[in-house]
């Protein structure tokens, strides 16, 4: 099998298993607990909350741990706009379904949802922000790598126009952890999701950094763990291996984007030897490790599903849409319809080899060839 769907889910580090392994059994404390047991399962969690805290520029007191990016990002947008002063919330329309979702849960207690559009390159125009962000805007919400193109968005600009208005900001940054530098002060968000099954942590374990200073309460009610922000024994083990997984990604940056840089080169070279393709991530200004590409009367359910049969592991969006969904990114920015339905997304990882893509790139070639002859 070859795996190129990391966008969707990552293998956990083998370093980073045996770093929770001990919090299994032997350390198995309740951190709130005074005792022994507790006060080293705390230490651990400490610890984790430091290398969270480096990986994004923040401070360890800024950083809570949550049940994943969907819970992060819930947190931030529910008690984010509950806590602001208007009934508006600017996001944009290529947000995954962990914001989108959210935003249109609120729509019932009469919050309404504006949304930013995106380019053709799968960037969002920050440029229509004065035109819909105005008074009544109590939350602006965009994201920072998308995770079906890996198109980097905005941000910093985004919190600039924000600022300048009092206007509290949320960035879903769990497709950019570990694959770009992220500085929470220079981009100047408020709140900002992580989740660490992304890069290369496990799952169901993710952070939200609350800038010092934002008051938002707590999502889950309950004890007082997390500063009371969020009720319920902490996952020791999979927060253990969140921190270690953010130490990794920090140590293994520069290698992992030349790697994935260097990789998804090779890809395309060689995709480019088929006509009618088109190419839907901007290749300047995205993360590395993504290529979504689009191949003429080719379905991409049928590509997805022949190639899964030849032990390649790609996608046709993203994971949590299934596989039959139209794309709404692809729709957003535009893709015309004989792309729209015949795109896939390929994502890579450090522990991916030139072999890997090379051996990819040929049977998605020889696969395509075959489905457009079929008509
Ligand atoms: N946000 C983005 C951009 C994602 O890609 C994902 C996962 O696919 C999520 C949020 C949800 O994260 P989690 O799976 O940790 O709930």
């Amino acid at each position: 099998m070859i795996y190129l769907d990391h966008n969707a889910t990552t293998p956990c580090a083998p370093e980073l298993v045996d770093a929770m392994m001990p919090f299994f059994s032997g350390g198995f404390g309740n951190p709130s607990s005074p005792h022994r047991a507790g006060r080293e399962a705390a230490k651990a969690l400490e610890k984790a909350r430091e290398s969270v805290a480096r990986l994004i520029g923040g401070t360890p007191e800024e950083i809570i741990f949550t049940g994943g990016g969907t819970e992060s990002n819930n947190h931030a947008i529910v008690r984010g706009i509950e806590s602001g002063r208007g009934n508006q919330i600017v996001t944009s329309e290529i947000e995954h379904s962990a914001v989108l979702s959210t935003c249109k849960n609120l729509h019932p207690r009469g919050i309404r949802t504006l949304y930013l559009p995106c380019g053709g390159d799968g960037i969002v125009r920050a440029d229509n922000l004065a035109d819909l962000a105005g008074e009544n805007t109590g939350l602006i919400s965009v994201m920072l790598a998308n995770n079906e193109t890996g198109a980097i968005q905005p941000v910093k600009e985004i919190a600039d126009f924000a600022r300048a208005r009092n206007i509290p900001t949320h960035c879903d940054a769990v497709q950019a952890a570990g694959k770009m530098r992220i500085d929470v002060r220079e981009l100047g968000i408020d709140m900002m999701s992580l989740s660490a099954h992304k890069f290369n942590g496990p799952k169901g374990v993710g952070a939200l950094f609350i800038r010092r200073g934002v008051k938002i309460p707590a999502l889950l009610f309950g004890g007082s763990q997390e500063r009371r922000l969020r009720a319920g024994t902490e996952n020791v083990p999979g927060i253990v291996g969140m921190g270690a997984a953010c130490d990794l990604a920090e140590k293994n940056l520069d290698e992992y984007r030349s790697h994935c840089a260097d990789l998804r080169r090779r890809l395309l070279d060689h995709l480019s030897t088929l006509e009618r393709i088109r190419i839907n991530t901007p290749m300047d200004a995205s993360v590395p490790n993504t290529l979504n590409i689009g191949f003429e009367g080719v379905a991409s359910e049928a590509l997805v599903t022949r190639l899964d049969m030849r032990g390649i592991c790609v996608s046709s969006g993203s994971a949590c849409a299934g596989l039959t969904k139209t794309s709404h990114v692809l729709k957003a920015m535009g893709v015309p319809d004989n792309f729209l339905y015949s795109s896939i997304r390929i994502s890579l990882g450090l522990s991916n080899t030139a072999d890997d893509v090379e051996r990819t790139a040929a049977l998605i070639v020889q696969t395509v060839r075959e489905i457009r002859a079929l008509k």
